[in-house]
This record gives structure tokens, sequence and C-alpha cells, in this order.
């Protein structure tokens, strides 16, 4: 039985919360526990997607059944 650890020749991997893909979690990576600069970015940004994606579920597009004549023009 050999006892080769990979885990000592490697950094620590972990999860990454974005994208799912492996992530180094070491010093060397400054956007830990992200994989990159980009998924640390896209984690942020699921916040306000977040809210945008609720704000639009709870008006929903009725279609043409509702046809609401616009007011103005
Ligand atoms: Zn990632």
């Amino acid at each position: 039985m050999t006892l080769t650890d990979p885990a000592r020749l490697s950094p620590r991997t972990v999860i990454c919360p974005a994208c799912g893909g492996p992530s180094v979690y070491a010093n060397s990576n400054r956007w830990r526990p992200f994989c990159s600069e980009r998924c640390q970015k896209f984690d942020l940004g699921a916040w306000a997607s977040e809210q945008f994606k609720i704000a639009a579920d709870a008006d929903p597009v009725q279609g043409d059944e509702a046809s609401q004549p616009r007011q103005g023009n």
C-alpha cells in the first residue's frame, strides 16, 4: 500500500461557490474560495440578479389577455 498523498503535492482544492469547479484554496489564490476573479464578481452580482429576478417574477407578464391601454400615447 503506497501512501501517496496528493494533498501534499498539490494545494488544497475546494469547490468554487460560483461555478462549482475546483478552486485552489491557497494564498496564491486571491479570490478564494472562488476559483477566479470572474467567479468572485459573478457571486456578488448574483445578489443583484436575484433581487431583479424576484422583482420581475412579482410582475408576471399577462400577455395579450390583459391588454391594458397604456396611458400617455
Ligand atoms: Zn469558479
